[in-house]
């Protein structure tokens, strides 16, 4: 992170719903993170635990049947959650984009990918039709697509998956955004691949000071890639701090049960995150106590009775749980778990 201690993001308490058969789906639950220009943030969690609804909530592009309940999105201070459509077409793609997980949904198939960066440089700057072809091709050079000049003139399925998710980085850099939201931008690509898009990543970050919000399962790109981290839990931030606090001392029993899953080198390649016993659970009723404990090796009475508080555990870290220092319980039942 470089020395820039501006807010570019501020989301604070935020529920989001999503109505089903007339019925209210409480998906995200107050949820509340800042991210400074310059810096990466780290959202992990298991498959259906929010991270995309928290992310389109960001970008202002919930589905239909989503809702923002409560709290507010402040982008550079402006609340997003009262922004009008027009001003957030000003906004989304130039002051803030996105890269979606899936490149080839991203990318219209039938146009050539230099013409789909061009369109966005058209409608967020004033630069002349040349100037576009001129700054297209330079980016493309920046983001390492090779054969840039000739490349800008292929469409989609001409090139490979690695590329197409630098034509979607290419295209989120092009307008130097404040803020950066990628939903696990590198899944499904591989290894080596995924290790150049996330040195690509850093380096334009350093290079535009953007504020990143970084979604993703993998611990081991949290730890190479991000400054800070959040664990979300079933709609819920249960954890977090700057990456060696919560990677040194994992403070809530789920960030423990995650740590513990995976591998002790991260030069590993599997570094996703294993599943742990138990399932999300339906977030069909109404919450009344912690969220995580049918599946606590620490459960005691009050998880099952309350809503566990925020406790800080340093100026930097805070964990959803009643306890700063997990109970002491058996070996066996741990063993067991
Ligand atoms: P994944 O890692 O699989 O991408 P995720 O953490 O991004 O998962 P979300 O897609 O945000 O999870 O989903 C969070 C919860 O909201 C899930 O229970 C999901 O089924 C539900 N959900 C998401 N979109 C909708 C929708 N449009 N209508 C109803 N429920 C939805
Ligand atoms: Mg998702």
């Amino acid at each position: 992170m470089n020395g820039s201690e501006t807010t570019v993001l501020s989301v604070e308490n935020l529920d989001i719903t999503y109505t089903v058969d007339k019925k209210k789906i409480p998906a995200v639950r107050d949820v509340s993170f800042n991210i400074k220009a310059g810096e990466t943030f780290g959202l992990v969690g298991e498959s259906g635990s929010g991270k995309s609804t928290v992310a389109y909530s960001i970008m202002q592009y919930l589905a239909s049947n989503g809702e923002i309940s409560k709290g507010r999105i402040l982008f550079c201070g402006e609340d997003l959650t009262k922004f009008g459509y027009k001003d957030l077409l000003k906004i989304r793609g130039k002051e803030m984009a996105l890269v979606p997980q899936d490149p080839l949904t991203s990318l219209n198939p039938s146009h050539k990918v230099g013409d789909q960066v061009a369109e966005v440089l058209k409608i967020h700057t004033t630069l002349s039709d040349l100037e576009i072809k001129k700054r297209v091709i330079g980016i493309f050079e920046e983001v390492h697509i090779p054969m840039a000049e000739m490349s800008v003139d292929k469409y989609p399925h001409q090139i490979s998956g690695g590329q197409q998710q630098r034509v979607l980085i290419a295209m989120a850099f092009c307008t130097n955004p404040k803020l950066l939201v990628m939903d696990e931008p590198t899944t499904g690509l591989d290894v080596t691949t995924q290790a150049r898009i996330l040195s690509l990543i850093n380096k334009m970050k350093v290079k535009y000071n953007t504020a990143v919000l970084y979604i993703t399962h993998d611990m081991g790109v949290v730890k190479n890639l991000c400054d800070r981290v959040a664990i979300i839990y079933a709609g819920e931030i249960v954890d977090e701090g700057n990456v060696e606090e919560v990677f040194e001392n994992p403070a809530h029993p789920y960030t423990k049960s995650l740590m513990e899953c995976i591998p002790s080198t991260f030069e590993d390649e599997d570094t996703k995150l294993k599943t742990i016993k138990g399932f999300l659970p339906n977030l069909g009723g109404f919450i009344s106590s912690c969220i995580f404990a049918p599946r606590c090796k620490y459960v005691q009475k009050q998880c099952n009775e309350k809503i566990p508080p925020i406790l800080n555990l340093s100026k930097t870290a805070k964990v959803k749980c009643f306890f700063k220092t997990l109970p002491k319980i058996e070996d066996e039942v741990l063993e067991k778990s």
